[in-house]
């Protein structure tokens, strides 16, 4: 095939996968020679050729391969562990396949006589197959993606004798938008999705943070409302809306007695929340009066913040209960003085006309042990009674002055929208 036939080649490559131009041919070989390439071998059966890419770097769409054939043969893409897509002429008939998972898929064949080009393209999602017989370039099908980061491509054939003439590998743009999945699985129930859909949203990638040992605070999720980070109250207001009066200290902030409950500036609705706090070293008081304070998620639903260890008081009133509603799953409360992590998930209640269709609902990790889990709130938290919901909206994240000098250090929320 002459230059101005491989250039025409191109052109209908870039009409037929529309939108992305080639950027650069990285593989070409109208005599089929090894020159110049990284990894040339014969298949071990005898098969035909294997030639071995170099790495793609990263594709969006276009052709990937393409080669002319008279007898037999085809060009394959490999993505390891076994799986292929692949297109190739054995007498007669052009034959599109996909290998994955041990599946051997047909999408499609054709029958062609004399010379024919076979090629596989990207379109973004979907391997495309298609050949030429004559002038006009055919689909012979479409199949999802096998897994596409990088490939062996290669060329197959029965005959080495055959025209392999034009035989190319053309580097596209990056690897945006490529997809993994598989689009012939049922769907799943009460989702728009099919099991495996390659068209799902990925999950946004973030930087997780650390966790924190007992005598240092940890660092945030790269995507956390960072509420207190040791350095000042900021975030944080009292009732009125003013500067809060509690007290900094080196790293954390301490309750002050009698100067109110404080809140932050923001309000929240369905959150994680972390936040870590500790009870007086210096021991004073029992039941309720020692080490007291508490997370008042949106304002209204107490996280019982308290001194249990070695303290008894009602069960539905001990650090990480519900206040007034449910006791912890079990008593993990540290020692006086120590730093104590709560971890805790709030979906928000729903409202309609007025009335409650779902109910708050809750999930309390106190230093890393579950003592709440998918709790739904029955209504209004309190002391010494019960209330029914009365509907809200997002509220400020409170914490209680009880009267006792508690500390917090370390907390951070991350709002909680729906998942897709
Ligand atoms: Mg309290």
């Amino acid at each position: 095939m002459n230059k101005k036939a491989i250039f025409a080649v191109v052109t209908l490559g870039l009409s037929l996968i529309s939108g992305q131009a080639l950027n650069e041919i990285i593989f070409e070989d109208k005599d089929f020679s090894k020159d110049g390439w990284s990894d040339f071998r014969d298949i071990s059966n005898g098969a035909g050729w294997d030639v071995r890419s170099r790495e793609m770097g990263g594709l969006v769409q276009g052709v990937v391969q393409e080669v002319t054939i008279e007898g037999a043969g085809g060009v394959y893409l490999s993505t390891g562990g076994g799986n292929h897509a692949s297109v190739f002429r054995l007498d007669g008939t052009i034959r599109a396949i996909r290998v994955r998972d041990g599946q051997r898929t047909v999408i499609g064949e054709a029958e062609v006589s004399g010379k024919a080009e076979v090629r596989i393209g990207f379109d973004g999602a979907f391997f495309i197959y298609e050949y030429r017989s004559g002038d006009k370039w055919t689909r012979l099908g479409k199949s999802d993606i096998i897994g596409l980061v990088s490939y062996r491509g290669g060329i197959s054939t029965n005959n080495r004798a055959s025209d392999m003439s034009n035989y190319r590998v053309v580097k596209l743009d990056s690897l945006l938008g490529v997809r993994f999945g598989y689009t012939d699985t049922p769907k799943i129930p009460g989702t728009p999705w099919v099991v495996h859909d390659p068209f799902r949203p990925q999950p946004r990638q973030i930087n997780p943070g650390t966790i924190s040992p007992v005598n240092n605070p940890g660092t945030p999720p790269s995507d956390a409302i960072v509420l207190f980070d040791g350095t000042n109250l900021d975030a944080w207001e009292d009732g009125k809306g003013n500067a809060p009066k509690w007290k900094m200290g080196d790293g954390f902030f301490e309750c002050q007695k009698k100067s109110g409950t404080i809140r932050t500036k923001q309000k929240f609705g369905s959150v994680q929340l972390h936040i870590e706090w500790a009870a007086p070293s210096e021991v004073k008081g029992s039941s309720q009066g020692r080490g007291n304070s508490g997370v008042f998620l949106a304002g209204l639903y107490e996280v019982q913040v308290q001194d249990n260890y070695d303290n008894l008081t009602y069960p539905d009133g001990q650090a990480g209960s519900l206040y007034g509603f449910r006791p912890p799953r079990v008593n993990a409360t540290r020692p006086p003085g120590e730093w104590q992590a709560y971890d805790i998930i709030f979906e928000m209640p729903e409202f309609k006309d007025g009335k409650v269709v779902k109910k708050a609902r809750i999930t309390v990790l106190h230093n890393g042990v579950v003592v709440q889990h998918g709790v739904d709130i029955p209504g209004m938290l309190g002391h010494k009674r019960t209330r029914p919901y009365r509907e809200h909206g997002p509220g400020h994240i409170q914490l209680q002055d009880h009267g006792n000098p508690v500390r917090y250090r370390n907390i951070w929320v991350r709002e909680l929208k729906p998942t897709q």
